[in-house]
C-alpha cells in the first residue's frame, strides 16, 4: 500500500495548484478521520479517489467544523459522514445525536394525543407519582394494566375509573399512564370530557362530528378525563357518550375516566339527569353498565396537589 500522505503529495504537485488551495487540501488530506476512512475503504475505491473526491473531502471537514463550533451548517441538525458511492468518496448527511434524540421525543409526543388537555400532562411520570398509602391503590392498579396491556395488546383489559376530590392526581395519573405507553410504543387519546362535549356541539355546523366520534371511538387506548365535571344534554350523553362507549365495549378497547363522583354518584345525580331536567334512569343504567364493563372503581384521596 502506497503511503498516503506522498499520493497526496504527488497529486498535489501534479496539479501546480495555488498555495491557499494547497493549504486547505493538505489540511484535508491530513485529517484522521479523512485518512482513517481512506485506508478502510481503499480496497473498494478508485486510484485516483482523492482527487476526484477532493471536493467532498473539503465538503466534509469544513461542515463538520462548522457543526463542531456550533455555525450554521448546510443541513441544520445533520452532522457529514464519509461514504463510499461508486468508488469515490462521498458525504452523507445523518441526524446528530440530539436530533436523534429530539425526533425520538416527537414520535413519542404523537403517541399520545390529547383533546382540549393542558401541556403540562407531558411532563407527568409514573416516577414521580406519589407513593403515600392514600394513591397507592391507584398507583398499583395502573402498574399493572400497562404490564398487562403491554403483554397482549389485543386482549380485553379492564382499565381504570379514578375517582376522587379535585386536586389529587387523577389527570396526573391518567397523563403518566399515557406517557409510560407511548415511551413503550403504544398509542393514546386523552380527552378532557366537558370540553369535548363543547367542541362537538359547534362541530354540528360544521358537519365534524362524525370524524371527530370516530377518533375518540377508535383510539386503541382512551381516556376520558373529568367526566361529570359539567351537566351533559341527553344528546351528548346518548350520541357522544354512549355511541363511544359502546363501541369500545364492543370492540373491547381499554378506557379510562377520571372523575369527581364515583360510580354510583355519577349514575344518579349526573347520568340520569338531563340538562333539561329529564329523569331517565334507564338510560344513565346502560350507560354506567358500558363504563363498569370498561374500567374498575379506584377511589383516590389525599391533599389536594393543585398550587394554592
Ligand atoms: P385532579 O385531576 O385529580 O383534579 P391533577 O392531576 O390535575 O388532579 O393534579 C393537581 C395538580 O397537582 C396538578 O398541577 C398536577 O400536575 C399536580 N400533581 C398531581 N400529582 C402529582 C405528582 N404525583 N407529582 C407532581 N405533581 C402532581
Ligand atoms: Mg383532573
Amino acid at each position: 500500500m502506497e503511503d498516503l500522505s506522498k499520493t497526496m503529495q504527488d497529486l498535489m504537485n501534479q496539479r501546480h495548484l495555488n498555495d491557499n488551495y494547497r493549504q486547505l487540501m493538505a489540511k484535508v488530506y491530513a485529517d484522521p478521520q479523512v485518512t482513517a476512512f481512506y485506508h478502510e475503504h481503499q480496497a473498494e475505491l478508485a486510484e485516483d479517489v482523492m482527487t476526484r473526491s477532493a471536493a467532498k473531502l473539503y465538503e466534509f471537514v469544513t461542515e463538520r467544523e462548522k457543526a463542531a463550533k456550533g455555525t450554521a451548517t448546510f443541513a441544520k441538525g445533520y452532522e457529514p459522514q464519509l461514504i463510499v458511492a461508486n468508488h469515490l468518496i462521498d458525504v452523507a448527511y445523518v441526524p446528530t445525536v440530539a436530533t436523534q434524540e429530539k425526533q425520538a421525543q416527537q414520535q413519542l409526543r404523537q403517541r399520545v394525543k390529547s383533546i382540549a388537555m393542558p401541556k403540562s400532562i407531558r411532563e407527568a411520570e409514573l416516577d414521580s407519582f406519589d407513593r403515600d398509602a392514600d394513591r397507592a391503590e391507584a398507583l398499583m392498579a395502573a402498574l399493572d394494566f400497562i404490564d398487562a396491556y403491554e403483554a397482549s395488546p389485543k386482549r380485553r383489559h379492564q382499565a381504570l375509573y379514578l375517582e376522587g376530590s379535585f386536586g389529587v392526581g387523577k389527570t396526573y395519573l391518567l397523563a403518566a399512564v399515557a406517557n409510560q405507553l407511548a415511551t413503550d410504543g403504544f398509542s393514546t387519546t386523552l380527552v378532557h370530557f366537558p370540553s369535548f362535549a363543547v367542541e362537538m356541539k359547534n362541530a354540528i355546523a360544521q358537519n365534524g362530528v362524525a370524524e371527530k366520534l370516530d377518533a375518540l371511538k377508535r383510539a386503541p387506548v382512551l381516556m376520558i378525563d373529568d367526566i361529570g365535571a359539567d351537566a351533559m344534554s341527553a344528546w351528548v350523553r346518548d350520541d357522544i357518550l354512549g355511541v363511544i362507549l359502546e363501541y369500545r365495549m364492543q370492540e373491547e378497547l381499554p378506557t379510562f375516566f377520571s372523575s369527581n363522583f364515583s360510580m354510583e354518584q355519577l349514575e344518579t345525580e349526573h347520568l340520569r339527569i338531563s340538562t333539561r331536567g329529564d329523569d331517565e334512569p334507564l338510560k344513565a343504567q346502560r350507560l354506567m353498565q358500558r363504563i363498569r364493563f370498561l374500567a374498575r372503581e379506584i377511589t383516590m384521596v389525599g391533599a389536594n396537589r393543585r398550587p394554592q
